[in-house]
């Protein structure tokens, strides 16, 4: 429905930097049908990630539910994988700031600031589909924020019966890529597949 929560959750739960954007909400109008359509673009945690490849440091790598991360300790900023990545997910934050607030200060009175809301500056960064999340079985911050359950989490490898009429259906932007995207996008209007998109 547009409302953006998604976008929202995702900058408050990373704390990603002013100016930075993990997901951002795609608007299409169809007006012969009289429908909108929005569809929210991220990082698009491909089988095939062209990032991974270009890599010169191996710091893209695999999570443990094959979502794609960055480790920034060993990235040293190159700015490849921008180039290399056909959805324009890996973003660079001021080399001044780390978090939201632009530096370590803890938020909300707690002790230290959690890890997955700090970074390191001038290197890259992107959606992890909070790896730390459902690390511990929760689901992505966009996701359990979704009121109209529009995002879905899905188990590739052992979807249920409505994971698996919903894989049926979608579509992966930009095919041509050739990438094997895991994030999907479902429609029965939108070709999503000749469509090219920036996250
Ligand atoms: Fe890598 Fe881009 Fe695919 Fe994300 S969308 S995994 S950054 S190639």
């Amino acid at each position: 429905v547009g409302c953006h929560a998604c976008f929202v959750a995702c900058k408050e739960e990373n704390q990603v930097a002013p100016g930075v954007k993990w997901n951002h909400l795609e608007r299409l109008e169809h007006p012969a049908e009289e429908v909108i359509e929005y569809f929210r673009v991220s990082c698009m945690h491909c089988e095939n990630p062209a990032c991974m490849k270009v890599c010169p440091v191996k710091a893209v790598y695999f999570g443990p539910h094959g979502e794609v991360l960055i480790d920034q300790k060993k990235c040293i900023g190159c700015k490849g994988c921008l180039a290399a990545c056909p959805y324009g997910a890996p973003k660079f934050s001021d080399p001044n700031k780390q978090s939201y607030y632009g530096d370590l200060k803890p938020l909300g009175g707690r002790s230290a600031s959690p890890a997955w809301t700090t970074r390191i500056p001038g290197k890259a960064e992107h959606c992890t589909l909070c790896t730390h999340r459902t690390s511990q079985g929760r689901l992505p911050a966009c996701v359990e924020v979704c009121s109209t359950k529009a995002l879905q989490l899905v188990d590739y490898d052992n979807p249920t019966d409505a994971q698996k009429a919903l894989i049926a259906k979608a579509q992966i932007i930009n095919k041509d890529a050739g990438t094997s995207p895991k994030i999907r996008f479902i429609s029965s209007i939108t070709d999503f597949g000749a469509m090219k998109v920036k996250a």
